[in-house]
């Protein structure tokens, strides 16, 4: 599907979620293309792109570079077979290939249950979520090829314009956005999307992490460069209205005060994370919304911790959260 930016398509790759798909994007340059965003290693991802290059007739020794936004698995997973596929170097930021080898590996399933259990998720529930956990870790395919470091600033072509590279984080840290200043125009992964708001997740391992307030501190960047189109890692191309971030923010801050309510009603018995999380989100159906609000929630609990107004306290195998 064309897009507002000449010689860039967005191509739709399924995914097996209730999120349904990726955009991938495919951006030419003279005999050469670009993929931006592989999407997830299912067998369905790679019909789509046989299909894809077999309708624009674009030979897969074609493509030349291959970009990812960041170490997802629905826009990282499918980079390693593709490269093996076109011959291809892979280009993404540092921490994109840091936390790819981190998180995609079977400890880090250990780590993810513990979490589970820390933050008060029922242990049947728990155990069923680490499965989802190790079926997402056969859907990443490893770069072994080519890697290339992908810089703050750098500047790199597209479609013969250029582009300027914005690292940002909250969703995914070192996460990627192909900034194109003459257009105002951003193609940027799950930094930006329109109607859902990119999950901000964290869990209790890394004393330092703090990705809500990396968020914050990534929106106030993008709001300063004046966006009028983004091209989203998932729904359609957009111009972000006149107090777009202004109601990102707000949806956070919203959340961050529900929190402490929650926290405040607990007292002294305190609150798990698990617990917030069902007070948070009325509309947990299915395992995976429950991972994501469990994640979600942390994020908020931590950044309000980093705040002093909350305190989480280990005992007995299980966090609590208290109001300071
Ligand atoms: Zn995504």
């Amino acid at each position: 599907m064309e897009t507002p930016l000449k010689q860039i398509y967005q191509i739709r790759i399924p995914l097996p979620f209730r999120l349904n798909h990726v955009n991938s994007y495919l951006v030419q340059d003279g005999a050469w293309w670009s993929v931006i965003d592989p999407g997830l290693d299912t067998v369905i991802t790679e019909k789509s792109w046989v299909q894809t290059l077999h309708q624009l007739h674009i030979k897969p020794s074609e493509i030349r570079n291959i970009y990812i936004t960041h170490f997802h698995p629905d826009h990282y997973g499918f980079a390693g077979k593709m490269q093996r596929w076109a011959g291809a170097e892979v280009l993404a930021s540092r921490e994109t290939y840091a936390l790819a080898e981190h998180y995609y590996s079977q400890e880090q399933g250990e780590r993810n249950l513990q979490f589970y259990l820390k933050s008060g998720m029922p242990e049947v529930l728990a155990q069923e979520v680490a499965v989802l956990d190790s079926q997402l870790l056969q859907q990443i395919s490893p770069i072994t090829g080519t890697r290339v470091n992908l810089l703050e600033g750098d500047s790199i072509t597209l479609a013969g314009e250029p582009y300027e590279i914005v690292l940002g984080g909250g969703h995914a840290e070192g996460s990627v956005g192909f900034w194109n200043a003459e257009r105002q125009a951003l193609i940027g992964g799950d930094l930006l999307l329109q109607t859902i708001t990119p999950n901000i997740t964290y869990q209790y391992e890394d004393d330092e992490d703090n990705p809500l307030a990396s968020y914050f501190k990534t929106l106030h960047a993008l709001q300063r460069r004046n966006i009028r189109t983004v091209l989203p890692g998932h729904g359609p191309v957009f111009q972000p209205q006149t107090g777009f971030f202004e109601s990102v923010i707000a949806h956070h801050k919203e959340r961050l005060n529900h929190v402490l309510d929650i926290v405040q009603e607990a007292g002294s018995a305190g609150a798990t994370i698990y617990d917030i999380s069902l007070r948070l989100f009325s509309k947990v159906f299915d395992n995976d919304s429950a991972r994501f609000a469990l994640g979600e929630t942390s994020a908020h609990v931590r950044y309000l911790e980093r705040q002093k107004l909350l305190r989480v306290q280990e005992s007995f195998g299980k966090y609590a959260v208290y109001k300071n």
